[in-house]
């Protein structure tokens, strides 16, 4: 069995960021060389996440409007964690919601998506570095 290990990094420019990273994703698969076997991806960090949704505009800004009704940013004195100093309680509680990671079959070389499916990275408290992991085992 061959794994493959490649890490991503993004810093985005605003707080809340969702992007589409399925060709990053894909071109790991490729330089993996793994023809057949499974693709995780995960966030390292407890303030974003790793999804798969639909490339649908309409939908990221739902997903935008849904989180901030769930978990508002601001008051920042709503969330106990913010007693640390630190403002982002509404981004743990937003990474919790859309999850950590997914993992995906390959397939001849390719991800064996279902109707739609795209990889995307969820930021709830960007403006600093942040990481994802790839990590692929097959043959
Ligand atoms: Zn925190």
């Amino acid at each position: 069995m061959k794994s493959y290990r490649k890490v991503l990094t993004f810093h985005t420019d605003k707080r809340f960021s969702l992007i589409n990273i399925t060709d990053q994703v894909q071109q790991a698969v490729e330089e993996s060389q793994i023809r057949e076997g499974l693709c995780l991806v995960n966030s390292m960090h407890i303030t974003s996440s790793v999804f798969i949704n639909d490339h649908e505009p309409g939908l990221w800004e739902d997903y935008h409007r849904w989180l901030e009704k769930l978990a508002p940013h601001e008051p920042v004195d709503l969330y106990l964690h913010n007693r640390t100093g630190e403002d982002n309680g509404d981004a743990h509680l937003k990474r919790q919601v859309m999850g950590r990671e997914v993992v995906v079959a390959i397939t001849g070389g390719k991800f064996d998506f279902g109707p739609w499916e795209q990889i995307f990275y969820g930021e709830f408290d960007g403006r600093r570095t942040k990481r994802v992991l790839i990590k692929i085992v097959g043959e």
